[in-house]
C-alpha cells in the first residue's frame, strides 16, 4: 500500500503540471462515486499540489480535489510513473487498470493506475479528519497521539497507524520505526517513558529520510525477513509474527521492548 513516502513521489512527479488548466477527465464510476456528474474541475486550473499524510491534494480555483490511492494506486504522467526512484508500487502498467484520466489543455495527461480499483477521488476532502502529516512531527504531536499519561491501553503501532492522529504512516514504515527504535509495537503506547518519545521521534525523521533517499517504504531493514521463518537482520533470531493494529507486524523479541 502506497505510504507517505510513495504518495510524496506522486506530488513531486505531479508539480510540473501546476498552472495547467483541466480540459476533460475520463473517470471510471468508482474511482469519482459520489461525486456530482458533470465533473467540476473540467475548465479549472491547477493551482497547487499538496499532500497530507496519504491524502494527495490537487488546489483548484473552487475545489480542492483529493486522491487517495489505498491499496494500489498509482499515479502516472505522460506514463511515467513516479517509481523510477522509488520502488514500492505496481510498476508494471496496464492499460486496463488505468481508473482515471485528466487531460491537460497542453496535452498533457494524469492518469490513476489501480488495479485493485479502490482508489478514490474526493471533492474538498476533510483536510482536518487527518492528524499531522509525519514529517512534522513534535514532542507534542506525538504525546497527543499517544495519549502518554493516560490509561489507554492501546498498542504503540495502532496509535503509529491511526490517520487521525498522525498521518502518513503505514504498515512497513511502523514496522521499521519500532524495529530501528527499539521498541515493541504491541506495548501500549500511553506508557512510553520521555526518553522513549525522543528515540521515537528522532526515529521517524531517520526512517523517513533513509526510505525516501533509498527507494521507498519497501526498502528498510526488515524488509526482506517479511515471511514466516524472517530471522533479525541484526541478531538473527526468529522475528515475531502478530497482528499488532489489525495488521501484520514482525518485530525482534531481543530488541525491541
Ligand atoms: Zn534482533
Amino acid at each position: 500500500m502506497p505510504e507517505l513516502l510513495e504518495v510524496e513521489a506522486y506530488r513531486q512527479l505531479l508539480l510540473p503540471t501546476i498552472g495547467a488548466r483541466i480540459l476533460r477527465v475520463e473517470a471510471d464510476n468508482l474511482v469519482c462515486s459520489g461525486l456530482p456528474g458533470r465533473c467540476p474541475c473540467e475548465g479549472q486550473q491547477i493551482l497547487g499540489i499538496r499532500r497530507k499524510g496519504k491524502l494527495l491534494l490537487f488546489d483548484l480555483a473552487d475545489h480542492v480535489v483529493g486522491l487517495h490511492a489505498r491499496m494500489t494506486g498509482s499515479v502516472l504522467l505522460d506514463g511515467t510513473s513516479a517509481f523510477a526512484k522509488l520502488r514500492y508500487a505496481p510498476t508494471v502498467s496496464n492499460e486496463a487498470f488505468v481508473r482515471l484520466r485528466v487531460h491537460l489543455e497542453d496535452g498533457r495527461v494524469i492518469a490513476l493506475h489501480d488495479p485493485r480499483r479502490l482508489a478514490r477521488v474526493t471533492l474538498d476532502p476533510d483536510e482536518e479528519a487527518l492528524g499531522p502529516d509525519a514529517t512534522t512531527v513534535t514532542t507534542e504531536i506525538l504525546q497527543r497521539a499517544l495519549e502518554i499519561g493516560t490509561h489507554s491501553k492501546v498498542a504503540l503501532k495502532a496509535r503509529l497507524l491511526d490517520q487521525s492522529r498522525l498521518s502518513g504512516l503505514g504498515n512497513l514504515l511502523v514496522d521499521e520505526i519500532c524495529f530501528q527504535a527499539h521498541l515493541d509495537p504491541a506495548r501500549p503506547a500511553a506508557l512510553l517513558t520521555d526518553n522513549e518519545l525522543f528515540t521515537l521521534i528522532a526515529q521517524i525523521g531517520t526512517t523517513l529520510r533513509e526510505l525516501g533517499a533509498r527507494g521507498g517504504s519497501d526498502t528498510g531493514a526488515l524488509q526482506d525477513a517479511r515471511h514466516a521463518g524472517g530471522c533479525c537482520p541484526n541478531c538473527g533470531v526468529l522475528l515475531t509474527r502478530s497482528t499488532v493494529g489489525g495488521r501484520t507486524t514482525y518485530a525482534c523479541r531481543n530488541e525491541q521492548q
